[in-house]
């Protein structure tokens, strides 16, 4: 299962973050050039490891990398994506620290 993770720089993904928040395009045109390199590939979901089929780009998850001036973007399935925004990232957040193998954050 090819799980695909994009590490960006944390600047970015709070940009990114917050153009997704507030419904602005910027936030779809982002994704679109961070996705770029891997469009065309299938992702597997991060939370359920369904197969993404792309393009599109996939709904995206922001998670704290271990550095500290970056962020990890994990891609999302449809059925992810629409999970209560808190469920989702409890969810996304539990399985990553088992991931990453870090108790605190
Ligand atoms: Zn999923």
């Amino acid at each position: 299962m090819p799980l695909t993770l994009l590490s960006v720089p944390r600047e970015v993904g709070r940009r990114w973050a917050r153009a997704l928040a507030e419904k602005r395009t910027p936030g779809a045109n982002l994704a679109a050039t961070l996705w770029a390199d891997h469009l065309g590939n299938v992702m597997n979901c991060f939370l359920c490891d369904e197969s993404i089929v792309t393009p599109p780009p996939p709904f995206t998850q922001l998670l704290p990398d271990k550095a500290p001036d970056q962020v990890v973007a994990a891609p999302l399935c449809p059925a992810c994506a629409a999970l209560p925004p808190m469920v989702r990232s409890h969810r996304c957040m539990a399985l990553w620290r088992k991931v990453i193998g870090a108790p605190h954050w």
